[in-house]
């Protein structure tokens, strides 16, 4: 097929003297002997040529979209030799259109001015570049990684697991190549906008509360805000992030969620403890310097360090000489546990469940202010140590 013949199907193209050709594939173009004999003139539509020839803010966001899409990275010469030098030097990436910070009321006025689908939330516009909407409705917002300037995003379905298929598998492509999709963000109660060009750095799998309140299986890509789409703008943190990446989906879901095991299997509190402390200290072994990557892996590894502490403690202070409200509940039912670090030194450090530990609010206030804090601390990393070291054995 000649291309350009598909490009007079779609309006985008005309081609003059066509009257008389040889047609072949059922009459849906033309033979090449004949397209040869007539050399018929081609070019595009008047209207077109002019918008384009009269408009150099529109035809540099043309071609700076098309160069983006299929010359991404650009081949050096390239604009030379096709005579757009002029026009795009330097600008390929502000030419596009939205821009960085364009304001929009609603998903139709978005779709309206530049495309796309109106509904999904991962999904591209009109120019084919992946769009990323993060909605702060409802509790579960996408959230900004504490210590740096990625944004963890949650994938793709409302309800139920997440799998990877349709926005999710979009987004493991976007990874794989490296590729800067559209991040649009709307404020709850505000407006949505294109917040940032961002690049994938990181894919977790992690418990999460669909829309429908129940927990469920969720992909959590980890973007890294950039200024542009293109590569040579990007901040060298933002490529160090994607020389580590290895393109694997970091599971933090191998266990059941506390509250619900629902279908999956009922494992023991022993066995429960040692897949998460395993979860848990998997990546905090490795570490040992505070970086971006560091507090990456402390957002997704808490939550299973937490989780396994709680097992641990029974649902009671941990605190062998605890006088308090030591199996108090709240009126979900949940234990009134702080969890936290022993040692406040320990912040630095890796949330693993051999240095945190399972406190009642009495007890926290005397370790963090009484006056015997120190013997306290000391005491309570012991208990830690011991109760942890017993739940691995299997002789607690
Ligand atoms: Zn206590």
């Amino acid at each position: 097929m000649y291309p350009f013949w598909a490009l007079r199907g779609n309006g985008l193209w005309e081609v003059g003297e066509i009257e008389g050709l040889a047609l072949t594939s059922g009459g849906r173009r033309p033979t090449l002997a004949a397209l040869n004999e007539a050399d018929p003139l081609a070019g595009l539509p008047e209207d077109d040529f002019k918008l384009l020839s009269q408009d150099a803010e529109v035809a540099a966001w043309i071609a700076g979209s098309v160069l983006l899409r299929f010359f991404n990275p650009l081949p050096p010469g390239l604009l030379a030799t096709v005579g757009l030098e002029q026009l795009l030097a330097g600008r390929i990436d502000t030419s596009l259109r939205p821009r960085v910070g364009e304001p929009f009321s609603n998903r139709d006025t978005i779709a309206d001015a530049y495309g796309g689908n109106r509904v999904l939330g991962i999904t591209p516009l009109a120019d084919s570049i992946l769009t990323a909407y993060s909605d702060d409705k409802g509790p579960y917002a996408d959230k900004q990684i504490e210590g740096t300037d990625f944004i963890a995003y949650t994938g793709d379905g409302l309800s139920g697991d997440q799998h990877m298929r349709g926005g999710n598998k979009s987004m493991l492509l976007y990874q794989a190549e490296q590729r800067a999709l559209r991040y649009w963000h709307k404020p709850h109660r505000g407006q949505w906008a294109f917040e940032s060009w961002a690049v994938i750095v990181e894919c977790h799998r992690r418990w999460g509360r669909g829309e429908d309140g129940k927990m469920r299986r969720e992909f959590a890509w980890v973007l890294a805000p950039v200024a542009s789409p293109l590569r040579h703008t990007w901040p060298q943190h933002v490529l160090d992030a994607l020389a580590e990446d290895d393109g694997l989906v970091h599971d933090h879901t191998i266990n059941a969620p506390l509250d619900e095991t629902e279908g999956a299997e009922v494992l023991s509190d022993l066995d429960r403890y040692r897949q998460l402390a395993a979860a848990a200290g998997r990546t905090a072994s490795r570490r040992t310097q505070r970086s971006r990557r560091t507090e990456v892996d402390r957002y997704f590894r808490s939550p299973a360090a937490r989780e396994a502490v709680i097992i641990r403690s029974g649902g009671t202070c941990e605190n062998p000489t605890c006088l308090g409200h030591s199996t108090e509940r709240t009126d979900a039912g949940a234990p009134i546990l702080e969890v936290d670090h022993v040692n406040d030194l320990g912040r630095g450090g890796a949330d693993i469940p051999e240095i945190m530990i399972a406190l009642c609010p009495n007890c926290h206030a005397l370790k963090t202010r009484g006056s015997d804090r120190r013997r306290l601390t000391a005491a309570l990393l012991r208990t830690a140590r011991q109760r942890h070291q017993a739940f691995c054995d299997g002789t607690f």
